[in-house]
């Protein structure tokens, strides 16, 4: 399997009033070309500062990260679906390459295909607050996808849902996943999580992480 990613001995403190907390303590991990990693973990263990360290939201302290090529192009989604309620479902899709830059004819009729193509067809043209809490995690998916991601970081997407949709979800999330080949990291500290217990069931790598070490191997 190719390399896509090597974390080397890195570390984070914050630094606030209250003082310097330590939030990962010396990590090295590999990612895999598509592979998809579950990072398990206790709540405050670094999890989310991990990812937004990945997706360079935030610094590091010190260690190495190296992707294996440049211009790797990083897809963040968040515990919530962060849509934005004024504007329509193929709109909030749209946003990243906005972001990016122009948005061209062929980026709309991919995102529509897309909307299509994972049972959002009759919402294309809705808004947000139509839309329940499973579909909009799946729309926040696929806004994360449109802008063609090598690797996709997803920060606990099922923990706001309620139990039937997260069971639901996390089936559709890992097809999506699966069916558009993409590399990705998701955590989570909830060991019910439905994605947790399919991650082992699929034998997908699943990273059980504190902030002072982690394995492979899940420790039970
Ligand atoms: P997790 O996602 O695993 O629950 P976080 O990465 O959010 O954990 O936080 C790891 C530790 O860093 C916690 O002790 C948390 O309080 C602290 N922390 C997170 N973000 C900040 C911040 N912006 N400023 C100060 N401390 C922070
Ligand atoms: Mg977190």
């Amino acid at each position: 399997m190719k390399k896509l990613l090597e974390i080397k001995n890195l570390k984070k403190y914050y630094h606030d009033i209250s003082g310097e907390t330590l939030a990962i303590d010396n990590i090295s991990l590999n990612i895999y070309e598509n592979e998809f990693i579950s990072i398990v973990g206790t709540s405050g263990c670094g999890k989310s500062t991990l990812l937004s360290i990945l997706a360079s939201l935030e610094d590091k302290s010190s260690g190495t990260i190296s992707f294996d090529r440049n211009n790797i192009k990083i897809g963040y989604m968040l515990q919530n679906d962060s849509l934005f309620p004024w504007r329509n479902i193929l709109d909030n899709c749209l946003i990243g390459l906005e972001i990016n830059g122009k948005v061209t004819d062929d980026d709309k009729k991919n995102v529509i295909k897309l909307l299509k193509k994972y049972d959002l067809a009759d919402f294309i043209y809705k808004y947000p607050s139509e839309l329940s809490g499973g579909m909009k995690q799946r729309v926040a998916l696929i806004r994360t996808l449109a802008i063609n991601p090598d690797i996709l970081l997803l920060d606990e997407p099922l923990s706001a849902l309620d139990y039937q949709t997260r069971l639901s979800l996390s089936d559709d999330l890992y097809a999506i996943i699966k069916q558009e080949k993409k590399t990705a990291v998701m955590v989570t500290h909830d060991l019910g999580e439905p994605k947790f217990k399919k991650s082992l069931f699929y034998n997908n790598p699943c990273i059980w992480y504190s902030s002072k070490s982690w394995s492979r191997t899940i420790p039970w």
